[in-house]
């Protein structure tokens, strides 16, 4: 096709995790929350008033950033609303690279980094891991990047990097690179990276309502950063980016914080009865920070056990990317689902 840019004419595009149609199957490929958002959700976009639809949004997400400001401790300035936490990675590709400034990040990670990449038409500079799951600082900050990404808590990995290291991260890239923590499973973690936003203004901090408030089919999320590259950024994003019905839902449910922290405390249980049972049945189950586990199967066909659990009607997540094509990724589900899951494989093996 003569009309497309070379590099789209180029680019596969993003592949998304299966969305079947049929709702009676068990789904665990694309981390999703199990459990329904809080009921404060439904009442607020119940009690919505027409007017609000008549009109066009808040541009810029007043109530939710402060609302999000008072959680997180920081001001409302600190806080850019975007359409899901991916137009958030969208707005920082579009703010800080170019076919000079390339593109850095840790791998294997988040797979949408490099689509947008392409789009963007900048290079991309993919760092591994050290064997033992650290961050190659020195080669991460070396690299004349527009924009540096750490996925912490990883995808698909799962495994959660000490925010002191990302620190040291952040003070070689500062006065050169920006650096962005994608935090989207943060809230399955021990800690995060929020404090470093106050000390460093190279630094910004993508959050998600998908995983942790179980929004995923609103599209709601959001960055923590300097108030000068809030402001940055908000040139470049779309005027009205985030639907009213988004902002309602997405305020009442970050308000709700016993909700949040009971819906939280119930999947890091059924995580760590899941990774137990996995280790029954002689699966690799390396420790997880998030709502999923990435998983080897002791006798290492990834693919044929999927295939399998696709027949049985329960979706996981199989990627065949060579470097990581021995292991599973599986969200973690309500009680009844992961029990489905675990007696699925003890037949299946
Ligand atoms: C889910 C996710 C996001 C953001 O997802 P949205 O649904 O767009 O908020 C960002 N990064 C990673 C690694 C994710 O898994």
């Amino acid at each position: 096709m003569a009309y497309f840019r070379s590099n789209i004419e180029a680019a596969a595009g993003y592949v998304p995790g299966f969305q079947p149609e049929n709702p009676d199957v068990v789904k665990l490929n694309t981390n999703e929350n199990p459990y329904p958002p809080s009921p404060k959700v439904l009442e607020a976009l119940a009690a919505i008033d027409p007017e609000k639809l008549r009109r066009y949004p808040r541009p810029l997400g007043d109530e939710f950033r402060k609302s999000a400001a008072a959680v997180l401790d920081v001001k409302p300035e600190n806080i850019i609303c975007t359409n899901g936490g991916d137009d958030l990675l969208t707005i920082c590709l579009r703010s800080f690279c170019d076919g000079g400034r390339p593109l850095v990040y840790a791998s294997p990670t988040y797979t949408l980094y490099r689509v947008l990449a392409q789009i963007q038409d900048c290079r991309v500079i993919e760092v591994p891991f050290t064997d033992k799951g650290g961050l190659q600082t020195e080669q991460l900050a070396s690299q004349n990047a527009g924009m540096v990404i750490v996925c912490n808590p990883n995808a698909p990995t799962g495994a959660f990097i000490p925010p002191a290291q990302i620190e040291e991260l952040a003070q070689k890239l500062n006065g050169r690179s920006v650096l962005l923590v994608d935090e989207a499973y943060v809230d399955f973690a021990e800690d995060n990276c929020v404090s470093l936003v106050k000390k460093y203004n190279n630094v910004i901090i993508l959050r998600s309502m998908s995983k942790g408030y179980s929004l995923a089919g609103i599209r709601f999320g959001f960055g923590i950063a300097d108030e000068s590259l809030i402001s940055g950024m908000l040139k470049v994003k779309d005027s009205y980016n985030v639907d009213t019905l988004a902002q309602t839902a997405a305020n009442a449910a970050i308000q709700d914080r016993q909700y949040f922290k009971k819906n939280v405390a119930g999947i890091i249980e059924q995580r760590e009865w899941l990774a137990q049972q996995l280790r029954g049945l002689g699966f690799d189950v390396p420790q997880s920070s998030t709502n999923f586990l990435f998983v080897k199967p002791a006798g290492g066909d990834a693919e044929t056990i999927y295939k399998k659990l696709c027949d049985k009607n329960i979706y996981v997540r199989y990627f065949s990317d060579p470097e990581i094509s021995e292991r599973l990724r599986i969200t973690v589900g309500t009680a009844r689902q992961n029990e489905k899951l675990i007696e699925a494989l003890k037949n299946i093996l």
